[in-house]
């Protein structure tokens, strides 16, 4: 079956109300969406309610995300948020088990399931990170690190509920300022892993769901990674954190999906 193209950015902890709902606002204005596309602007909790008084009703020309979740509808979790606390938000998406959140909040696989299903319940998509560190890599255990947080993260997921979830490999090593920019040959073997792993948990139905890839994407490399069958789009920080270098980025990677084997 044909799978969306999707393609997106994180805002991490930048940018005040007031910046994101410009950043949205100009986003929406200047982009040019092709058909079967979907684009997703991942803005801080505080921005959200700035960015819902620009992107109006839902259906959104771009999705708006959260950058986490918790698994309790309600009660006593200081300083956190609930799925219905983001659908009263009329956010499209929530971003779940990102490396920064595994690293320095101490994020488990087991948590993130527990998310990954409060949000798919509340009728959230989910955008799940995987990937592996520079250590696991180096020992070879790349592929099992990633296929344990795909399993783990979606176990007991209904696949009535498969068309809310999309993955993003991001090779803790190539994300952010640190990062070493990842090439084709080591991401596209991790893709087709995450797919294998996605028709293990939903047979017949793996190939349903989008792959994304991110890593220190820009314009200069997205299309590398697009051309490929098995990724489906793009979840980009750094390079995306200006309208201008969104839909560069953007451009670039579509680009290489339409005239690669993807
Ligand atoms: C990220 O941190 O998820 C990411 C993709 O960052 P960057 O594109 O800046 O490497």
């Amino acid at each position: 079956m044909a799978r969306p193209y999707l393609f997106g950015t994180n805002f991490k902890m930048n940018q005040t109300p007031a910046e994101s709902a410009a950043f949205y606002q100009q986003l929406v204005a200047s982009v040019q969406i092709p058909p079967d596309t979907h684009l997703f602007v991942i803005p801080p909790f505080t921005s959200l309610s700035a960015v819902k008084d620009v992107a109006g009703q839902p259906p959104h020309r771009v999705w708006v995300g959260a950058q986490n979740v918790h698994w309790a509808p309600d009660g006593a979790y200081t300083g956190e948020i609930s799925a219905g606390m983001l659908i009263a938000l009329d956010v499209d998406l929530v971003l779940l088990g990102h490396a920064e959140r595994r690293r320095y909040f101490h994020e488990t696989d087991v948590d993130l399931n527990r998310k990954v299903l409060a949000a798919l319940g509340a009728g959230l998509r989910v955008l799940l990170a995987v990937g592996e560190t520079a250590e696991e890599r180096s020992f070879g255990v790349g592929g099992e690190t990633v296929l344990r947080q795909l399993r783990i993260g979606l176990h007991d997921v209904q696949t009535e509920h498969l068309g809310q979830i999309q993955i993003a490999y991001e090779p803790v090593w190539s994300i952010g300022a640190g990062g070493t920019p990842a090439s084709p040959e080591d991401v596209v073997p991790i893709a087709k892993q995450i797919r294998s792993g996605c028709e293990e948990l939903f047979p017949g139905y793996g190939a349903e769901v989008p792959i994304l890839y991110g890593g220190s994407v820009d314009p200069s490399n997205a299309g590398t990674f697009t051309a490929f069958q098995d990724i489906d789009g793009l979840f980009v920080g750094r390079a995306a954190w200006t309208v201008e270098g969104f839909i560069a980025t953007f451009q670039a990677g579509y680009q290489g999906h339409v005239t690669g084997d993807g």
